[in-house]
């Protein structure tokens, strides 16, 4: 039977992303902090799929190969400019068979240290780059590619460009802060023009917690009536306290900062009611957030069958937290 594909299934409902793979990477030991590029595919690949699977069993429908910072430009810093083609096409590969049939695979392009904004020179480079990283992924068979965590408009553009190119559906979602995007377009401004350049689906990922988050999809979902993404990091980041990394315990210390599985529940539910149609996570989601998130979508992934049954603990002191409403209440 053929795969839907990603605009097939928003058609029918809510889809479910997966969550992230960087910082997870990095706390397993595969990532270094620092240059964070994805070589983890070629040295660990075991590694990258046991993350892929754990996503997939907890209801993820999407499963993103880990080409986040593998442009030419970026992995140079790190001295690994040669093995692009490899870390690209092994990630792809890893992805596709951590899904099998069970979920799609998305490529992914982010932000370039080569990127200078109005710099012409720049962007035709920046643009060489996308395009060199989607003809790898795109032949390795990914359904769709997600250009990610933009937080200049300008290079989205590019990006955006670049997939369309291709011929694959694209999704595009900043990184944006409340006050919209770093080259000084507003929220709404970029929903707008990344809508009118021809995305077929747009949102934000990364930065802000799900209450932040939700205000500016919410807005997105306003000034366009195209299908919105919302991939928040799983780290409270309170109104007006700034995005993730302005906090002092970037990035290396931000298990204080992390959110339960109630919050990303509750955040499940709530994007869907107010109309995001892929609804997943970023910097700090993993599987038993992305279960808790599926089953507040009313589904039981594989790794349901694990989920919490507290009536059966030992100490009867912790029997009576199986209800429901001491977990509402102890998150608040
Ligand atoms: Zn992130």
């Amino acid at each position: 039977m053929k795969k839907l594909d990603i605009l097939d299934l928003l058609k029918k409902g809510t889809v479910l992303g997966d969550g992230g793979y960087v910082f997870e990477l990095e706390r397993r030991g595969y990532v270094q902090a620092g240059p964070y590029t994805p070589e983890v595919a070629l040295e660990h690949p075991e590694a990258l799929e046991q993350l892929h699977v754990e996503f997939l069993r907890a209801g993820a429908e999407v499963l993103q190969a880990l080409t986040f910072y593998a442009s030419e430009d970026k992995l140079e810093i790190s001295g690994r400019a040669h093995l692009i083609q490899d870390i690209n096409r092994a990630a792809v590969r890893i992805a596709k068979k951590a899904a099998k049939d069970d979920a799609l695979v998305a490529g992914v392009v982010t932000l370039t240290p080569s990127y200078e904004h109005g710099n012409v020179e720049s962007l035709r480079k920046v643009r060489g780059l996308f395009d060199h990283q989607i003809a790898l992924q795109k032949d390795e068979g990914v359904d769709f590619i997600i250009g990610e965590t933009f937080i200049n408009l300008e290079e989205a553009l590019l990006a955006l460009d670049a997939i369309k190119a291709s011929g694959l559906p694209s999704m595009l979602t900043m990184n944006f802060t409340v006050d919209g995007s770093s080259d000084g377009f507003s929220v709404e401004d970029c929903a707008r023009r990344l809508a009118d350049r021809g995305a077929d689906i747009i949102g934000m990922n990364c930065n802000y917690d799900p209450e932040v988050s939700l205000m500016i999809v919410e807005r997105m979902r306003k000034a366009v009536n195209i299908h919105i993404a919302c991939q928040p990091v799983a780290y409270s980041t309170p109104h007006g306290t700034g995005p993730f990394f302005d906090h002092y315990c970037f990035p290396l210390s931000l298990e204080q900062l992390q959110l339960s599985r109630f919050e990303l529940a509750s955040f499940a539910r709530r994007a869907r009611d107010i109309g995001v149609g892929y609804i997943g996570g970023c910097c700090g989601v993993l599987a038993y957030h992305v279960r808790a998130m599926a089953e507040a979508l009313g589904r039981r992934p594989p790794a349901s069958e694990k989920s919490p049954n507290l009536a059966r603990h030992v100490i009867p002191e912790i029997r009576t937290r199986s209800d429901e409403e001491y977990w509402h209440a102890a998150a608040h």
